[in-house]
């Protein structure tokens, strides 16, 4: 595979047109879209125009006036169709960590009799640390049961009250079997929380084809919201009129502006609402998800793995010899779009990396990731990346002492 093919690839790219919406640095290749999206243009201009008018000039009309109330319904029903869900099945608000703790605690409540909260030990450590917490909090003797990925269906039991799992792993970009696993623990009567973090706007998403309860996922990576972006949380239609959020506030209110002293929950997804929504970060999420409206996900994923088979391809074959070894599943269907590679020298490899222009990033104890956002990518950057990290370890760059610098982001 040389330059050239990767430039008539890039020619014949359906989503080609896409790129133009994102402002990519000049000299940068951008392998971390699966961490951080990239600033789109149209996110600046409407901030811009937000800011100056709707906020400076509306001031406090603007809730009515400018349509800020209805703000996060509206983002949710541009994320409900890359997830395969209705639009009133869809919440966007505070972070995926705190949409996890309200969807948990509400699903506890509907296996009262069940104990465990089951996931898998290396799944994102905010997903397990908010269980622990509310397990903690419950005081009710709930447990967090840990199990390695192939071991999951063996722990699923009837004492297991919520299957809690991510869909796409955050190291390895290995994807689970959404529909076999909500099957399996629909069998045993338990519940099943997905977190998407790595899967909205990577890859087609269809909820309701696997029958999922409830799900979370992130606004700042894949979907390009910015640093911080409102996450996102799903519940299915038939369990919202069941299940309470423990975070009663009043933007889930019934009535709201009623400003009575009784809590009364609002009908449907908005009860998973609690406090005022932060108009300036759901103003950059709503514009930078305009874009979504055009994509096909069915392109999209094709154009993801052909970057990722590439870059698998390319590496194995310029960089082999030096220690790297793949970590990411080897056949497509089971990958995010994202490919990790573990290497000894990983964190230092990264940054020489990144200092060259290729920016993909580092997860301990030895995994580089590398993460392909088919809406910005061409087959050409993963070629000109390919030829950067061959450079640094045919040049052993990565032993320079300033590569070897830890900050206290990873
Ligand atoms: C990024 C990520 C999160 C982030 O949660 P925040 O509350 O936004 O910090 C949660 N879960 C997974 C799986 C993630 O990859």
């Amino acid at each position: 595979m040389d330059r050239e093919t990767c430039r008539r690839m890039d020619a014949a790219d359906p989503l080609r047109r896409f790129r133009d919406a994102f402002r990519l640095p000049e000299g940068v290749i951008y392998l971390d879209g699966n961490s951080l999206g990239p600033l789109m243009p149209a996110v600046e201009r409407r901030l811009g125009q937000v800011i100056a008018g709707e906020w400076g000039r509306g001031l406090i009309r603007s809730w009515n006036d400018a349509g800020w109330i209805g703000l996060p319904a509206r983002a949710a029903a541009r994320i409900a169709r890359l997830i395969g869900a209705a639009p009133d099945e869809v919440a966007v608000a505070d972070s995926t960590s705190i949409n996890l703790f309200k969807l948990l605690a509400g699903a506890l409540a509907l296996r009262p009799a069940r104990r465990i909260i089951l996931s898998e030990r290396g799944n994102f450590p905010t997903d397990l640390y908010v269980a622990e917490g509310l397990a903690g909090l419950l005081g009710r003797g709930h447990e967090l049961r840990l199990a390695e990925a192939g071991a999951l269906m063996a722990a699923l039991d009837e004492d297991v009250a919520v299957l809690l799992l991510t869909e796409v792993d955050f190291r390895t970009g290995r994807r689970h079997d959404m529909r076999a696993l909500t099957r399996a623990a629909h069998d045993r009567g338990a519940l099943v929380l997905w977190d998407l973090a790595h899967s909205a706007g990577a890859l087609p998403v269809d909820l309701a084809a696997a029958d999922a309860d409830m799900a979370v996922g992130c606004g700042y990576k894949y979907l390009n919201g910015g640093p911080g972006a409102p996450a996102f949380l799903y519940v299915r239609r038939d369990l919202q009129e069941q299940m309470a959020t423990p975070l009663a506030g009043w933007m889930g209110h019934a009535a709201p502006f009623d400003f009575v002293p009784g809590y009364r929950p609002a009908r449907g997804i908005q009860r998973f609402l609690c406090g005022t929504p932060p108009i300036l970060s759901l103003v950059a999420l709503d514009a930078a998800l305009e874009i979504w409206d055009e994509v096909d996900l069915a392109a999209l994923r094709a154009k993801s793995l052909s970057l990722c088979e590439l870059f698998i391809a390319l590496v194995e074959a310029r960089c082999g010899g030096h220690g790297l070894h793949l970590v990411s599943p080897r056949e497509p269907e089971r990958r995010g779009s994202q490919v990790s590679f573990a290497h000894a020298e990983g964190f230092a490899i990264v940054q020489a990396l990144i200092a060259r222009g290729a920016i993909g990033d580092f997860r301990s104890p030895d995994i580089m990731r590398f993460g392909f956002a088919p809406l910005y990518l061409r087959h050409e950057d993963v070629y000109d990346a390919v030829e950067m990290l061959a450079e640094v370890l045919n040049g052993r760059e990565y032993e320079d002492p300033r590569h070897r610098v830890r900050g206290s982001v990873t």
